[in-house]
């Protein structure tokens, strides 16, 4: 009898490979006919059970196989839809780019696991059976509540009734409240409404809308690079694409970086289409997370506007992607799995088949190349929308302007405040420094205040009153006397941050109000609106900000644009530096002026003739992407040659110094166009008490890396406390 049935069930099921959200590699298990690729299931692992995808049939003759006899059974299949095929496809892709484990990569996908569980059926409790026996005061407003028959949670009964859940609870034990099961939590069918109209195009965004919906209506996979400057009216042109999309019954997935994410993209959404998207982004409640993660699932979400890891939601039918400024640094993730959204966004697009729209005013060279190349389509909104002008753009020679060292506000640009802040228009002051001042010195002894756990300075944050890395987030209060001489009095601020800046605003001109605005100040999507809206209610004069204030929001009244360095980070070893210099100093030249009233930027230079600066003030873009291609290809940096960045660390120097110099020893040295620099203490020498080397591989563009890499750390197993990072197309040198 037990063999028998034990063949019969040998013969309906199957074995699969079962991915599961851990590091680790995945496992068999054995599955019946109700089991397909894709499905969610709970497998025992140990001697606990786990939540994985049946990721494939697997070949049971693999030379790795377990023996059948030691599978183990699937214990359940989860009522959560399949991962479709492309999905699974995509995560494999990304893991093989990225040297990641699968099943590190699918926790990015199953990151919500109440998700994964239909929505548990809630009870509520309505009045009737027994009359209560003791009729108190708060039993009486209980029953009075409940008698309209509405059933309501516990909570909400004794929150609407104002008393305690133990009146309630009580009421529930002698059965004057009967349970009843509540509606299931689902959440509405999406709203979003395609078909209501758009604005009247122009000419060029008409045609460009036209590419684009032709993409859409062909379903194919195609990328498409949508360049223009800032109000030439991008937004709205990726807008149809979306009604297009939708229009064919598909959803959308709408990338921004993090802090573009406000009340201000989702209103202009809404008005176009009578509903909001649903959102993805650290901001949300579990339970948002969690119902947004189940309505993407089940396609009842059909747009949603998110944050990088938005990319790896489950989505049902996923028709379209648009990547709104692509060339954005905040696409990269560093830590855990170093991926590139934007890039992962194109993967993911031409493994679904569908189209993909990179959008920005400043494409990344990266992406100009592959346009260049043919890879990508090119559309280009010439002008502003209604004729507005971009803003005139002027520099400040700071040499000729002799300014006291604690002061950073030239002559002509203080003036221009005066005058803007007496307009009662608004100025903003762009400096790309957080805190009060990047580093504090004593006058005694020379001495500068240091992280301990890091190789950095710390920043004097005022107006939390103390120091602070903005590496590791130690932080102490600013000392009375110096930690090394001990001279009191002698500690002294060096160089300006935002928030220095701000004093020195006030003293030019008492009357503005000001408003600083940094990644610490204005650290979510909540407070990026508030700020939106007080500067659009006209209740700050002056914006003293970081980059953040050059992500795309339209300020009407914002005539004046001051730019303090733009020197500052020109000077660095990143290869990256001076595009994003210039896209920043775009990007924040753009908010001025956008509508009728015609805006100006004067930007502080010391090197007036340096050619990003130099571009900056003739407008000409075209120009400073050649010079940057030339020295790029020459150095056969990327786009033009691949590089992927190995970094070894551990809070034990010597055992990190070792396990570089092996790996430096193991590097390839015999694979032509491959060569390997390092190992070299990393710029970044110690971070979070742990202490780095870095080893950089440096290949040509037809070299596929991850082999090489693979290959390479191989050859090399660092003890347990050391770690090897990878990082493929790494953006940070630090
Ligand atoms: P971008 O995304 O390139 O910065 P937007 O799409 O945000 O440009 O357009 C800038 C402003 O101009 C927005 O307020 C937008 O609604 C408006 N606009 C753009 N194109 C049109 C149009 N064809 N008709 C009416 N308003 C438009
Ligand atoms: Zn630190």
């Amino acid at each position: 009898m037990e063999s028998a049935l034990a063949t019969s069930n040998a013969g309906e099921s199957k074995r699969f490979r079962v991915l599961l959200p851990l590091p680790l590699k995945p496992y068999d298990y054995r599955g019946g006919a109700d089991i397909a690729p894709g499905d969610v299931v709970r497998v025992p692992l140990g001697r606990r059970h786990a939540i994985g995808v049946a990721w494939e049939i697997a070949d049971p003759t693999a030379p790795d196989a377990a023996p059948a006899a030691k599978l183990k059974d699937i214990a359940a299949k989860l009522e959560t839809p399949p991962l479709g095929r492309a999905h699974r496809r995509f995560i494999d892709w990304v893991a093989a780019y990225t040297l990641a484990p699968a099943g590190a990569v699918l926790r990015m996908t199953l990151s919500v696991p109440a998700a994964l569980e239909p929505p548990a059926l809630k009870v509520g409790y309505v009045a009737g059976g027994a009359p209560p026996a003791r009729l108190t005061a708060a039993r009486t407003k209980v029953v009075a509540l409940s008698s309209d028959g509405v059933p309501r949670a516990k909570a909400d009964l004794a929150a609407q009734a104002g008393v305690s859940e133990a009146v309630v609870q009580g009421l529930i034990v002698q059965g004057a409240l009967v349970a009843v099961p509540l509606p299931a939590d689902r959440g509405a069918v999406s709203a979003i409404d395609p078909t209501r109209p758009g604005p009247t195009l122009t000419a060029a965004q008409a045609s460009a809308v036209a590419a684009l919906t032709a993409d859409v209506e062909a379903g194919r996979f195609h990328a498409t690079l949508l360049e223009g400057v800032t109000g030439s009216g991008k937004t709205e042109v990726y807008f149809e694409a979306v009604a297009a999309a939708l229009k064919r019954g598909r959803q959308c997935l709408v990338l921004v970086p993090e802090i573009a994410l406000t009340a201000q993209w989702l209103d202009r959404f809404e008005a176009r289409f009578g509903a909001r998207p649903a959102e993805w982004h650290s901001e949300l409640k579990a339970s948002q997370r969690r119902r947004t993660w189940r309505a993407v699932a089940e396609g009842r979400a059909t747009v949603v506007v998110g944050a990088r890891s938005a990319l790896f939601l489950p989505f049902a039918d996923l028709g379209l992607i648009v990547v709104d400024e692509e060339q954005d640094g905040s696409y990269k993730q560093e830590d855990g799995i170093a991926y590139h959204a934007r890039d992962m966004a194109v993967v993911r697009a031409s493994l679904c088949d569908i189209p993909v729209v990179l959008v920005s005013a400043t494409p990344s060279l990266e992406t100009v190349a592959n346009a260049e190349a043919g890879r990508y389509a090119r559309l280009d909104l010439p002008a502003r929308h209604g004729g507005a002008t971009l803003p005139a753009v002027v520099s400040i020679d700071m040499r000729n302007e002799r300014l006291p060292a604690t002061r950073w506000i030239s002559m002509p640009l203080a003036a221009a405040l005066t005058e803007t802040v007496a307009a009662g228009e608004q100025s903003m002051l762009f400096l790309n420094r957080r805190g009060y001042a990047p580093l504090t010195l004593c006058r005694t002894c020379g001495h500068r205040l240091a992280c301990p756990n890091c190789s950095t300075w710390l920043v004097d944050h005022r107006l939390l009153s103390r120091l602070q890395c903005h590496h590791c987030g130690f932080t102490m209060p600013m000392p009375h006397a110096c930690p090394s001489c001990q001279a009191t009095e002698s500690l002294a601020a060096c160089g300006p941050g935002v928030e220095r800046l701000a004093d020195e605003v006030a003293a030019l001109v008492p009357a503005a109000r000001i408003a600083i605005v940094a990644s610490d100040t204005v650290d979510s999507p909540s407070k990026v609106q508030a700020l939106i809206e007080q500067i659009e209610q006209r209740a700050i004069d002056v914006i003293v900000g970081t980059q953040i204030v050059a992500k795309g929001h339209h300020f009407p009244l914002l005539t004046l644009v001051g730019v303090i360095d733009a020197d500052l980070g020109l000077g660095g070893g990143d290869l990256r530096a001076a595009e994003r210099t210039y896209q920043m100093l775009v990007q924040v030249a753009g908010r001025a002026g956008r509508a009728e009233h015609p805006g100006r930027v004067l930007v502080q230079t010391y090197d007036p003739t340096h050619p990003v600066i130099q571009a900056l003030l003739a407008g000409d873009r075209a120009q400073f992407l050649k010079s940057e291609a030339v020295e790029r290809e020459r150095f056969h940096l990327p786009p033009f040659g691949r590089l992927a960045a190995v970094v070894v660390s551990s809070a034990d120097e010597r055992a990190a110094a070792a396990s570089a110099r092996a790996l430096g020893q193991a590097a390839p040295r015999d694979i032509a166009g491959v060569r390997v620099l390092g190992p070299a203490p990393a710029p970044l020498a110690l971070l979070r008490g742990r202490h780095r080397f870095r080893l950089l591989l440096m290949a040509e563009r037809g070299i596929k890396v991850q082999p090489v890499l693979g290959a390479w750390l191989a050859r090399h197993t660092p003890p347990a406390r050391v770690r090897v990072q990878v990082d493929v197309d790494p953006y940070s040198f630090l």
